[in-house]
């Protein structure tokens, strides 16, 4: 019996006029995630429905569609005609696998096209009906069943199914301008770009690298990290700038304590840069409240002036624990704590500013030539796509 995939979608429907806009989307980066399976897309009645011209990629194509944005439910449905006798033996011959383990059942019909000569009680009772005279172990429970049976009869064909997938949710990617997401090795920031990108926005990275402080694997595991997010985001450019120069001279120059503050700032600058340049129009970063000396309130709003992009902080109100519950969720985690040294933990002052002053340490920062330092790590930029 043939197969297809059924895909929902949530907040889309939402969105009116502008409804298409977003479906074509959708189907762009369904089409994307399904690369060289050939799956052919149609859209109608707010579902997409792909069938695959070789069914044995269902299941990882179903695997597939988990990542992608939008998508709220998926389920591999099998295709019957409209007439009834046909939706009864069909349905007890594709679910035979299903209902023969179960001990319960019930079944729940959704009519959209109209014109079916039965409405949806008679065609429960018809399909409920069939079923337990094929299965006589099967009970029918209404209230709590193991296994509800799904019967959608649709404009052109019958789909009946057991099992929905939840999908991803959140909103197509690319629906919601590019942001530059500053990407560290740690266990914050992948989760913030997952978090972004999962309202819309389309990502590029950029990753501060301190060569020869920090060494190639600790490049290589960001790598890793950026690959794992684009396994969300359908791709993503990665731009390394290097950052040890800048480094040494704020620990040459500046006060101690405010190591750490001065390069954060550095960083908001180079990738505003790095975003002007590559059509980001907002920053995104790992930051949550209290977490560490640089991310006290007097400390991100020290960092944020720096800037005038829009800076998002998904994970801002997160504790800890919640962020690494989201980072194994998306697979990030175990990458996260491979033992690599990031650049930031390298020239930490020994006693930080907790409660910097813009003033203080904007003049601090007029003891180095800035501009020169930003544009020579500009320059010194390298670029990797990972997929
Ligand atoms: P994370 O777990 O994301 O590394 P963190 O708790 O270690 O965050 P910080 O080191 O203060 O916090 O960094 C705060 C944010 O600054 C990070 O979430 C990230 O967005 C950005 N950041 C820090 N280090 C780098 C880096 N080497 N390259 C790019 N961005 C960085
Ligand atoms: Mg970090």
């Amino acid at each position: 019996m043939k197969q297809v995939i059924l895909v929902k979608y949530g907040e889309i429907i939402l969105k009116g006029l502008n409804r298409p806009i977003f479906e074509d989307l959708l189907v762009k980066n369904i089409r994307a995630a399904l690369r060289g399976m050939s799956p052919d897309i149609t859209k109608a009645q707010a579902t997409t429905y792909i069938s695959l011209p070789d069914e044995e990629n269902i299941s990882e194509a179903t695997e597939r569609l988990k990542k992608v944005f939008g998508i709220v439910s998926i389920t591999k449905a099998y295709v019957l005609p409209k007439e009834i006798g046909a939706i009864c033996e069909g349905t007890a011959e594709c679910l035979k696998d299903e209902l023969s383990a179960a001990t319960t059942f019930k079944v729940e019909a959704k009519r959209s096209d109209k014109k079916f000569p039965l409405k949806s009680p008679e065609i429960c009772r018809e399909v409920g009906g069939a079923l337990c005279m094929k299965f006589p172990h099967l009970a029918v429970d209404v209230k709590a069943p193991e296994k509800i049976v799904m019967v959608e009869i649709r404009d052109t064909n019958t789909y009946v199914y057991c099992d929905k997938i939840k999908g991803p949710g959140g909103m197509p990617v690319g629906s919601n301008a590019k942001a530059m997401l500053l990407l560290s090795g740690g266990i914050d920031s992948p989760v913030a770009g997952y978090m972004a990108a999962k309202r819309g926005v389309a990502l590029e990275a950029v990753h501060f690298f301190s060569h020869p402080y920090t060494s190639d694997r600790a490049k290589e595991k960001v790598l890793e990290l950026a690959k794992i997010v684009s396994g969300y985001t359908g791709g993503m450019r990665v731009h390394v700038v290097p950052f040890t120069d800048i480094q040494l001279e704020i620990r040459k120059h500046c006060p101690e304590e405010q190591l750490t503050i001065i390069m954060r700032r550095f960083m908001m600058k180079i990738s505003e840069r790095i975003a002007h340049k590559n059509g980001a129009i907002a920053l995104v970063t790992g930051e949550s409240i209290g977490q560490v000396a640089s991310q006290t309130v007097e400390a991100l709003g020290v960092t944020n002036d720096a800037v005038s992009l829009p800076v998002f902080r998904p994970v801002i109100g997160m504790d800890k624990d919640e962020i690494v519950e989201r980072a194994r969720m998306i697979g990030t985690f175990e990458t996260s704590i491979l033992p690599y040294e990031d650049c930031c933990t390298i020239f930490t002052p020994k006693h930080p500013n907790t409660k910097p002053k813009l003033d203080k340490i904007k003049a601090s920062e007029e003891l180095l030539d800035c501009e020169a330092l930003i544009n020579a790590a500009v320059d010194g930029v390298e670029t990797i796509f990972v997929s």
